[in-house]
């Protein structure tokens, strides 16, 4: 931390901490270097500054995989250069103790970043062992299912009308 150094505004000549006005121009003193102490923004801060507020609504869904964190926190830059959020987790199955350090991870985002996030790592061509298209989630089976037993019954139903 350097001593603060009043200067004059107008003639940038240095004055003792003590003086107030500038000896030969009268203008009030100011500190030098003052606007230099709101310089340093940490890492966290230029961070926060990027993420898009658009991206941070949701559930957090995964959008890859990485084969350890390394790779992972790579992934998490390409995301934040597009302001996409986003958090790791250790892959499902690999969470024993001496896997923590080198498993693999799942970058999750935000699911109204998920998209986006998509389009990022698509084309940097990190997607590459995913099925395009979502998965088959165990309600959409159902759904499908329960929508050919209402088919039938409906089919069912309709003929015995009909006889009738
Ligand atoms: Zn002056």
């Amino acid at each position: 931390m350097t001593p603060e150094t009043l200067v004059c505004p107008n003639c940038a000549e240095p004055h003792p901490p003590d003086e107030r006005f500038c000896r030969s121009c009268n203008m009030p003193l100011v500190i030098s270097g003052a606007e230099a102490l709101e310089q340093p923004v940490s890492a966290r801060h230029e961070r926060a500054r990027k993420i898009d507020p658009r991206y941070i609504e949701g559930d957090l869904v995964r959008v890859a995989g990485a084969m350890n964190q390394a790779e992972a926190e790579f992934v998490q830059g390409l995301l934040l250069e597009e302001g996409i959020p986003s958090t790791l987790r250790r892959t499902r199955g690999f969470d024993v103790p001496d896997m923590l350090a080198a498993g693999p991870r799942d970058v999750m985002v935000p699911a109204a970043g998920r998209d986006a996030a998509r389009d990022v790592l698509l084309e940097a061509e990190i997607v590459r062992d995913e099925p395009p298209g979502d998965e088959p989630a165990p309600w959409r089976v159902l759904a499908v299912l329960l929508a050919v037993l209402a088919v039938g019954a409906l089919v069912v139903w309709l003929g015995t009308e009909l006889a009738a």
